[in-house]
């Protein structure tokens, strides 16, 4: 039985894993899930406060955006997860957002990461967090992939699905497989850098504010806040609110060197001149975004790159997709929420400057490196 090796338990490698299934239905075929994290989502990651796991936050990303674009395209896929409850339309107040004109925003009642475990469940893979992979190397036509702790393992094909400066960090055969020209390409891609701050609060707790979410302008640290909770309509008194805030990328940029534990209380100081009064909460989570969202993708990208043909090793993934960027300093520009142009700028971005949403643009790339490895699963 043929093994695949998906790296990477965020959006990109929970949906190839889906597809891959769904490919190939009939085929008798192990497929394998590593994340080094201890679950699911990555950048689409929801933390449980530790006094009450119903208590959730989204840290990372916030909604889903489908564009008009791709309204059509990938009607199936929201359909899908309409249907399943895992998304529900945004309908609570978020001030200072700007929507393209008929575009819809959708969260994620469960969390956001409540998408990734979505297609994990259809997968069926075998997923095993904790698996940090480390060395990449080609023995016998298998690759064997080496992980921080335990035996390494061999697998017919590879496919990563990690962040592109975290793929430059592995070793290996690996570090010779990737070519120059595709290593120059790899090297160009940038990210934005930022902190979240996820603050739980017990039941009963009201936070009296007018919006469920709001976008922050005139602020040196603080770009975004959602009371996360009300954000996913999910109020309730059997358990607390949660908010949720995000520094701004200059302010991330700044301080990411910094321990964690200096840069909260910074962010709450600025948080209670924003929101002087807010109540204390029971717990706070603190999460540096060293890489955030994409800010140059590898130009001209097909959504994904073949490192080696036979055996297949291929990566994809935000850093792998096509960026609608007017140029590769719009996002700087747009400073405070690159990634998300038409909806995180108070200040309306062009059009033409803003970027796709990442699930649509993940099912794009995703399928045409789904139909990629398949063509390998079968010959
Ligand atoms: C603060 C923030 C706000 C955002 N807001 C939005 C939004 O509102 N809407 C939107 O659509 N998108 C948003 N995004 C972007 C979105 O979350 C990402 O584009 C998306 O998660 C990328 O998916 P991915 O699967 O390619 O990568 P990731 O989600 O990063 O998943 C990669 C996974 O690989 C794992 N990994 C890395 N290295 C290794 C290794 N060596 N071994 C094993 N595992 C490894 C990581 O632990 C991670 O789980 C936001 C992101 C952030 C950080």
């Amino acid at each position: 039985m043929a093994r695949v090796l998906i790296v990477g338990a965020g959006p990109t490698g929970s949906l190839c894993a889906a597809l891959l299934r769904r490919e190939l239905p009939q085929r008798p075929l192990r497929i394998v899930l590593w994340d080094k994290a201890r679950g699911a989502g990555g950048r689409m990651t929801t933390s449980r406060s530790p006094h009450n796991p119903r208590c959730t936050a989204d840290l990372g990303a916030q909604y889903i955006t489908l564009r008009p674009a791709y309204a059509l395209k990938h009607q199936s896929f929201y359909e899908d997860l309409l249907a399943h409850g895992v998304l529900k339309p945004l309908t609570a107040p978020v001030e200072g957002m700007v929507m393209e004109e008929g575009s819809h925003n959708f969260v994620t009642p469960q969390g956001i990461s409540s998408i990734v475990k979505h297609y994990l469940t259809e997968s069926g893979a075998d997923v095993f967090y904790e698996h940090h992979v480390t060395q990449i190397y080609l023995r016998g036509g298998k690759w064997e992939v080496c992980k921080k702790t335990g035996s390494p393992e061999q697998f017919d094909i590879v496919v990563l699905t990690i962040p592109v400066p975290q793929i430059l960090q592995l070793q290996g055969d690996i570090v010779n497989i990737i070519k120059e020209s595709q290593k120059q390409q790899l090297e160009s891609v940038s990210y934005s850098s930022r902190y979240a701050l996820g603050l739980f609060y017990e039941a009963g707790t009201w936070i009296d504010v007018p919006w469920a979410a709001q976008y922050i302008t005139n602020n040196p640290c603080i770009r975004f806040i959602s009371i996360d909770n009300k954000k996913r309509n999910i109020e309730s008194s059997e358990f607390g609110p949660s908010v949720v805030v995000h520094t701004s990328v200059p302010f991330g940029t700044a301080h990411l060197e910094w321990d964690k534990e200096k840069v909260q209380p910074i962010i709450l100081d600025h948080l209670e001149n924003i929101m002087p009064g807010l109540p204390k909460p029971t717990s706070i989570k603190c999460q540096k975004w060293r890489y955030s969202q994409v800010t140059k993708a590898i130009p001209s990208c097909p959504g994904q790159m073949t490192l080696h043909i036979k055996p297949l090793l291929v990566c994809g993934g935000d850093g792998f997709t096509h960026s609608n960027f007017d140029g590769d300093e719009v996002p700087i520009k747009c400073a405070a929420y690159p990634k998300s142009g038409a909806t995180r700028n108070k200040q309306p971005v062009p059009v033409k400057g803003r970027k796709k949403r990442v699930l649509e643009r993940i099912q794009v790339d995703i399928q045409m490196y789904i139909s990629h490895v398949t063509r390998f699963v079968i010959s």
